[in-house]
């Protein structure tokens, strides 16, 4: 972390943020307050470029033409394509998976290039996938627990031999495309199609990109038991389908 506050990207909230991915950013803050860390959101709006210093990023899912805009505005200022290149960790939402991909085919049938900061590509399935989605986490992703959300999306995404997929489908559809994986890791950036806010249901994943972003190998326990019972509650739910 360059400076004594960790700064969280939002990015492009006015239209990339369906389902309360926004609050992705708020999860982060409030878990670095509560180590006693200084940490603060900066909403990058399509009014604004987008910096690369920041110390983590998130962008959540978004509709059809709203991820068109959200794509021209990350193509024109490449300020998050530079902080992943410098390591920096970044968490794309739904959409925003389909966004950093090389390219995506709308509902419309209409191809948009990406952004190419992952090797993976998306064209709309058959059926819009909807409803609960459990997932096993890969064994090389860093997490070791069950991943919870919700997808509703119609985009099926392939990915390519430099993005890993983040976890393994139990429940759901996730990245479809005929194959049971869901989400993406390239080098610094996950991608996952998980709603929920992703990171209110999956504290781990939280605290890997805080541990990432502050630089330090491991973060102090945070136990609350209210986020427990919501996943033992959630978790179940997907598994009744
Ligand atoms: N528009 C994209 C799709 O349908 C993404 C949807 C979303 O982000 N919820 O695949």
């Amino acid at each position: 972390m360059a400076e004594s506050t960790l700064r969280i990207g939002l990015v492009l909230p006015d239209v990339m943020g369906t389902y309360g991915d926004g609050g992705n950013a708020l999860v982060l803050r409030q878990r670095a307050r509560m180590r006693g860390i200084d940490a603060e959101i900066i909403s990058i709006n399509l009014t604004d470029p987008v910096p690369e210093s920041l110390d983590v990023y998130t962008l959540g899912g978004a509709e059809d033409y709203a991820q068109r805009l959200a794509t021209r505005h990350l193509t024109r200022y490449p300020g998050l394509q530079r902080a992943a290149e410098a390591g920096r960790p970044v968490l794309a939402i739904c959409a925003a998976i389909q966004v950093l991909g090389h390219w995506y085919e709308t509902s419309a049938g209409e191809r948009v290039a990406g952004i190419s900061m992952f090797d993976l590509t998306t064209v709309p399935q058959d059926k819009r996938s909807i409803g609960e989605l459990i997932t096993e986490p890969a064994l090389d992703s860093g997490l070791t627990k069950p991943l919870t959300g919700f997808e509703n999306h119609r985009g099926g995404t392939t990915l390519g031999s430099d993005a890993r997929p983040l976890a393994r489908v139990k429940h759901g559809v996730g990245n479809g495309a005929g194959e049971k994986i869901e989400g993406a890791i390239q080098g610094s950036v996950i991608g996952t199609y998980l709603h929920g806010p992703a990171l209110a249901r999956n504290p781990e994943l939280a605290d890997l990109l805080l541990s990432r972003a502050l630089g330090v190998d491991e973060l102090d326990a945070l136990p609350l038991p209210e986020i427990e019972l919501l996943r033992r509650e959630r978790l179940a739910a997907g598994r009744r389908g």
